[in-house]
């Protein structure tokens, strides 16, 4: 089994790398220390770190392992505490840029893999090109404040938490514009992030999601309590959808853009501002593949509702009260390959405008690796905004936006300016 932990630097994946690994009693391969056991051997020598083929040599030439608690040997001997000296940290990303030293220990920690026969892995491209067949896949995010903050207290200098800050920010920076294997989060990746969480509970988060995917078939592992998962289209939801179509909305003069923007399979999001009820037929009509759409559980409370809800794949929450369950079942439809609706503004704007967006649908995005794609309504406010006792014929229109990836720590505000872009006076 490999467990692949991703993420940019001094997220925690080493500290909590190391956790899963003994828990599981699989070895653990640092992946960041053997870059870092090059970049010290490559000053030792008095070579120039931005030299690709005198880092190369060195790279082939070291020979990396690891000792039984998993930490580095080079070529033998202790690599630990040289490696983690400011020197070799501030030229750690140069060196680890060049392809061909990343040839070489990419192999090596193959070859390690293959070895051993399973391990904890963590370091940034191990999900996406050392291990993209990795069985568990995981992408630790934490702001850049956060991290600065642990990696200070680590080192036992707080005073120092806004230089070191500036240094992640500028190797998150090198990381993930670099040519080669750049830090990006495999789309099948399980974002977790870890502001408000310590090592172990992000550690012991891990583990069930192992053990749950280990213990279970695919499907039934990701089941919902009680209620079943819809991802495709019913005869139900075709044909309300159809009644929609047919009688409703012709009322109105539609336009709807963007379509190819809404991948065709797997889990994604739809964050769309809410101005009317019109909303939820013209998101269903607009979009090119089944939609769940997020309610409120007391609106099933009518029998014949809450069949048609449930035969139409809505994902049922209690608001409110049950924050967090009502997150675990929208993860859970997107884990399933499911497409949901959702209003991060919570409720129809009241008078058009758009609202400030709550966090909750993009955390249930994070938490499945799935990505938003924020989609724009015009219109309906005119046509029957709150306070408007009939539909008026108006023109409305629905656009599809390029998806986002929800792991960029402005992700929310990303999506809420996209939307915004659309509605702006001018933009269609
Ligand atoms: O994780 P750690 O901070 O020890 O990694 C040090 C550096 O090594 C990173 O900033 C990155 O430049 C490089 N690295 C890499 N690929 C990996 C692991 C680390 O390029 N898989």
């Amino acid at each position: 089994m490999i467990i692949a932990i991703d993420g940019p630097a001094g997220a925690g994946k080493s500290t909590v790398a190391r956790r899963v690994a003994r828990e599981l009693g699989l070895v653990f391969l640092d992946t960041g220390a053997m870059y870092r056991a090059v970049t010290w051997r490559v000053l030792q020598q008095g070579l120039a770190p931005t030299d690709e083929e005198q880092c190369a040599r060195v790279a082939q030439t070291t020979q990396l392992s690891f000792d039984e608690n998993g930490n580095i040997l080079i070529d033998g001997r202790a690599g630990e505490p040289h490696i983690r000296s400011a020197e070799v940290t501030a030229n750690v990303s140069a060196v680890s840029a060049h392809g061909k030293v990343r040839t070489a220990v990419v192999r090596e920690q193959q070859a390690v893999a293959e070895r051993r026969g399973g391990l904890v892995a963590e370091g940034r491209d191990t999900t996406t090109v050392v291990f993209p067949r990795a069985e568990h896949k995981f992408f630790l995010i934490a702001t850049s404040k956060e991290r600065a903050r642990r990696r200070a207290e680590e080192l036992g200098q707080p005073e120092r938490q806004a230089e070191i800050q500036r240094e992640i920010e500028a190797r998150d920076h090198l990381d993930s514009t670099r040519a080669h294997s750049p830090l990006i989060r495999a789309p099948d990746a399980l974002v977790i992030e870890t502001d408000a969480m310590d090592a172990a509970g992000v550690a012991s988060e891990i583990l069930r999601k192992v053990q749950a995917k280990a213990a279970v078939p695919r499907a039934s592992a990701r089941a919902q309590p009680a209620e079943e998962i819809l991802t495709h289209a019913t005869f139900v939801y075709r044909l309300t959808r159809a009644v929609m179509n047919l009688w409703y909305l012709p009322y109105f003069r539609r336009s709807c853009r963007g379509q190819e923007h809404l991948p065709r399979t797997g889990g994604v999001l739809i964050a769309a501002n809410h101005q009317s009820f019109l909303d939820i037929p013209l998101i269903a009509i607009a979009a090119p593949r089944h939609v769940s759409f997020v309610a409120r559980r007391s609106l099933a409370r009518s029998a014949p509702l809450a069949y048609v809800m449930r035969r139409c794949g809505a994902v049922l929450v209690e608001p409110g009260k049950a924050d967090r369950s009502a997150l675990r079942a929208i993860a859970a439809h997107l884990e399933a390959g499911d497409c949901v609706a959702i209003f991060p503004e919570g409720t129809r704007s009241d008078d058009g405008s758009l609202q400030t967006f709550k966090a909750g649908a993009l955390i249930a995005a994070r938490s499945a690796g799935v990505p938003i794609v924020p989609c724009a309504i015009r219109g309906t406010f005119s046509a029957w905004g709150k306070g408007k006792s009939i539909p008026r014929p108006k023109r409305i229109e629905i656009e599809f936006c390029p998806p986002i990836d929800p792991a960029q720590s402005n992700a929310l505000e990303l999506t809420r300016a996209a939307i915004a872009a659309k509605l702006s006076p001018g933009a269609h």
